[in-house]
């Protein structure tokens, strides 16, 4: 139902003298035809001969001869306690000063981070040696080896061959490729920084890989707890709003917000509305200012903290039992290098005035009745499309498994995703969640990549001038519904058309 319709069936009513209460209208909304029911209301008020002077859901039933149980306006996410678990906020981890031993440390921390995971997962990783071993075997035997190893350069050779520096914490070697070989294509793929598991022999001082693979998510068994005493209850996710941008899509996210209180859409639309229990947003709430060239012609509101502001009034609209979960992105208030603190406080002070918010940093685990959500904004995908073979913008879900494949957020270091060198690695992902939430690129796309849930959310902000001269578009206006009792994504709702919502 569009915002229209409600307003003329409560223009109607009023015309006849009198007024509505707020859980009147809620009725009215939720009724499947709305013009009948307006049509039978008026028809028996014009009956009566005292006209009651508020209409409540109560009159209502009495009028209509219905039970006031089904009058009565049910949510069901309301009656559920609330089941969150922070398993990790990288606000509460950072600590670099960014000197030159915390750079070491922290690849040395991402080396050995990303190793236990591939011994710990990885059958065939049995038997591994380190570069130093194997320099010293390969003299005496020439065998076959295997090593975990980084990738700190990678060249391909007017020949085609891929050939690469490998490292690990005893030695390093170059690494070679051949383009005759079956692996090319996988070559082709690896990128700089990221930690790998190859199998070959040294030749004359050069490795000859045989075999590469990367890290890998196991796949993982998710358990519905359908047939279980389990309440019925749905995270919203959603990304990217871009206030303070004259391309913020108001009405849609109005219409956003509207279904979230249950007054719009099907009864099947509002019925998922009834159960929604969280709402995560994975960054990039405000345009913010002096994020690229020429950004001030682009804004709408041109000061960070009225944004935040005018943010903290849309998300106050959002019903008080639902949990919203933040977390920053590369336009908030943050600092700029990944791992982020959630968003200062010192310009977002409305918004933390929310009773029903969690602010977090970026990366950030968080487990929703069990189920384990990993939330980053996504930045680093501009460095998977700009190098690994295969990806594109329109596919958001399929860049974002690159990352997953790799075990960590930000493999490239020093392209364009800012990395603080920490001395531990934060962006490594150590655990494998059971939906994996990013934006950033503002294209939509949701896959299951080994029983993981890979939502991508997409945007409410249009086309800018910048895409539009790089001539990429968006795909605004999604929100993807995930349901914590079947574990599945229950429907994804396209709120950009006028009349109605959609599903996807
Ligand atoms: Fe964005
Ligand atoms: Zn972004």
């Amino acid at each position: 139902m569009t915002t229209n319709e409600i307003r003329k069936f409560i223009a109607r009513i009023l015309c006849e003298g009198v007024q509505l209460s707020p859980d009147a209208i809620e009725f009215i909304v939720q009724s499947n035809n709305i013009d009948q029911i307006t049509n039978q209301i008026i028809g028996k008020l014009r009956k009566l001969t005292r006209k009651p002077l508020i209409l409540t859901s109560e009159t209502i039933a009495e009028l209509l001869h219905i039970k006031r149980e089904t009058v009565k306006l049910r949510i069901d996410a309301k009656e559920v306690k609330e089941d969150i678990e922070i398993v990790f906020n990288a606000s509460d981890v950072i600590n670099s000063e960014g000197n030159i031993d915390d750079f070491i440390s922290h690849f040395i921390s991402r080396f050995k981070k990303i190793r236990r995971i591939i011994l710990r997962e990885r059958f065939d990783a049995r038997g591994t040696i380190t570069i130093r071993e194997a320099k010293r075997i390969i003299k005496k035997y020439n065998d076959k080896v295997k090593l975990i190893c980084i990738i700190s350069s990678k060249k391909k050779a007017d020949n085609g061959n891929i050939i690469f520096e490998i490292e690990d914490l005893t030695d390093s070697i170059r690494a070679i490729v051949p383009f005759k070989s079956n692996i090319i294509d996988k070559a082709e793929k690896i990128v700089k920084d990221e930690v790998v598991f190859l199998e070959g022999r040294i030749i004359n001082d050069t490795f000859l890989v045989n075999e590469i693979s990367q890290p890998e998510v196991p796949r993982i068994n998710r358990h519905s707890y359908e047939s279980e005493n389990f309440p019925d209850i749905y995270a919203v996710l959603i990304s990217d709003l871009h206030v303070g941008s004259k391309y913020f899509m108001r009405s849609t996210f109005n219409r956003f917000l509207l279904w979230i209180n249950g007054k719009i859409g099907d009864e099947k639309i509002r019925k998922i509305a009834r159960r929604v229990k969280y709402l995560i947003i994975a960054g990039d709430l405000i345009d913010g200012i002096g994020i690229y060239p020429n950004q001030e012609k682009e804004l709408l509101v041109k000061n960070i903290k009225k944004q935040y502001e005018i943010v903290a009034r849309y998300l106050s609209q959002i019903p008080k039992h639902i949990k919203i979960i933040v977390i920053p992105g590369n336009h908030d208030a943050t600092r700029r290098a990944l791992p982020s603190p959630a968003i200062f406080k010192e310009y977002a002070e409305p918004l933390y005035k929310l009773p029903n918010i969690i602010m977090l940093g970026d990366p950030a685990y968080i487990r929703l009745h069990g189920m384990l959500f990993l939330i980053t904004h996504g930045r680093s995908l501009d460095d998977i499309l700009a190098t690994v073979p295969g990806t594109h913008y329109d596919r958001p879900a399929e860049a974002m498994i690159e990352l997953l494949r790799r075990r960590h957020l930000a493999p490239i270091y020093g392209a364009r995703t800012p990395i603080a060198p920490e001395r531990e690695d934060m962006l490594v992902i150590d655990k494998v969640p059971d939906v994996f939430h990013a934006g950033h690129l503002h294209t939509f796309g949701y896959l299951i990549y080994r029983g993981i849930i890979v939502v991508n959310s997409g945007t409410w902000q249009g086309q800018t001038d910048y895409m539009r001269a790089m001539g990429m578009k968006p795909n605004p206006g999604k929100a993807t519904i995930i349901n914590l009792k079947s574990r599945r994504v229950e429907a994804v709702l396209d709120f950009t058309i006028e009349s109605h919502i959609k599903f996807v």
